[in-house]
């Protein structure tokens, strides 16, 4: 299979569909990969280096939009890449179509068969082609939060792991999934004193057995919140209730009584936000100050790591794009129900259930 790989052209976006590795692995195995000049640019991967892999440069996203038979990507397709898609032509990458009625709309006039990465499933559970932008964001969350309590940035001029002689400082994780562990296994390492709640009592348990007395446990309820808020220096939010808005957690009122010049980081703010008083922010602009407590909103923080996150993201994706360019969609999809459960827009239908009831379509 001719497989295709533009240029990303949302705003600031700097991670690639395909790695040199990935394109490795596709040319092993006969397919040939046609990749935009500049395509990796900006996160250091040469046109050189995708030559050695074995792919052909082409000048123009019209060309592999034009020639591929499979397009990989990362962002959903803009309104410029969903009209040069072709009836037939398979569409790999993040596509968020529920609240998109825009995009949605020009996939199904595309006639193309569009997999989005994030609702194909994994055999062990879960949505194995979100989980890596997640331990992302959750391993950032810690470090975007420890930049922020410097009294350059606002923050109350705190060093989370301390000194010799001086306290650490608090860390609250509310959420002990991905993001949540992720932050976790960050915050510990950095020696703060950490305590994680979740309404799960089985994953405090394991979290437990891992980190024992490094680390205290609690059950989430609004007043263990209240409680553990009020005396954190660093607060992540990293809560999901499935196919729902995040729970308002962190009530304006228990942010009124936080300390001055403590952080919080809503890593769920793409998700609406855990805390009461969030907005989503962007890198360019990232904090926004409530009764003295700095609030870090960015609905993409993988973004500012793109580099990192566009080899984490091949690591999950690479698989399902080999079986895809292999035995062409309809043999994957038949052979693999996870696979299928990314068929979001099929030649001309919407096909995934959920998408359909939002946006109104037949299913
Ligand atoms: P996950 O499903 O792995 O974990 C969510 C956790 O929240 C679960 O352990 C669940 O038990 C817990 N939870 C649910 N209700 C709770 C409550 N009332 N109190 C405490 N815990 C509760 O999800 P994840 O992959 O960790 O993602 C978390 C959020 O981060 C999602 O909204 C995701 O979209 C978002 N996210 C944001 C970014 C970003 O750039 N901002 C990046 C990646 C993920």
């Amino acid at each position: 299979m001719l497989v295709g790989v533009p240029k990303e052209i949302k705003n600031n976006e700097f991670r690639v569909g395909l790695t040199p590795p990935s394109v490795h692995e596709l040319v092993a195995r006969g397919h040939r990969v046609i990749v935009q000049t500049g395509a990796g640019a900006g996160i250091g991967l040469t046109d050189e280096q995708y030559t050695a892999a074995g792919a052909t440069i082409v000048p123009t996203a019209q060309e592999i939009f034009a020639q591929a038979e499979m397009v990989v990507k990362v962002k959903e397709p803009q309104p410029q890449e969903c009209a040069l898609l072709r009836p037939g032509q398979i569409l790999y990458t993040y596509l968020h179509l529920a609240p998109d009625p825009e995009q949605a709309a020009a996939l199904v006039k595309s006639g193309a068969v569009c997999i989005a990465y994030e609702t194909i499933t994994g055999p062990g559970g879960g949505l194995p082609l979100l989980a890596p932008m997640s331990e992302v964001a959750g391993r950032m969350a810690i470090q975007a939060g420890a930049s922020h309590l410097e009294k350059s940035k606002g923050g109350a001029g705190i060093l989370l792991g301390g000194v010799p002689g001086v306290a650490a400082g608090h860390i609250v994780i509310i959420g002990a999934g991905v993001v949540g562990t992720n932050a976790l296994q960050m915050a510990v390492g950095i020696g703060a004193r950490v305590t994680v709640l979740d309404k799960n009592v089985d994953r405090l348990r394991q979290l437990d057995l891992i980190y024992g007395n490094q680390i205290t446990t609690l059950y989430s309820n609004a007043h263990a919140i209240e409680e553990a808020v009020l005396s954190a220096d660093l607060v992540i939010g990293g809560v999901l209730v499935p196919g729902a808005a995040a729970p308002k957690l962190v009530t304006r009122a228990m942010v009124s009584k936080m300390k001055k010049g403590a952080v919080v980081v809503d890593v769920a703010i793409d998700q609406g936000g855990c805390f009461e008083t969030s907005h989503p922010t962007t890198h360019a602009d990232p904090t926004f100050v409530v009764d003295g407590v700095v609030h870090y909103c960015v609905a993409n923080m993988p973004g500012a790591v793109a580099r990192t996150s566009t080899f984490a993201l091949n690591n999950a994706t690479i698989g399902h794009a080999v079986a895809l360019a292999t035995k062409g969609w309809r043999q994957a999809l038949r052979d693999d129900p996870h696979l299928k459960n990314g068929l979001n827009v099929c030649e001309g239908k919407i096909t995934y259930v959920a998408v359909a009831q939002d946006l109104g379509y037949d299913y």
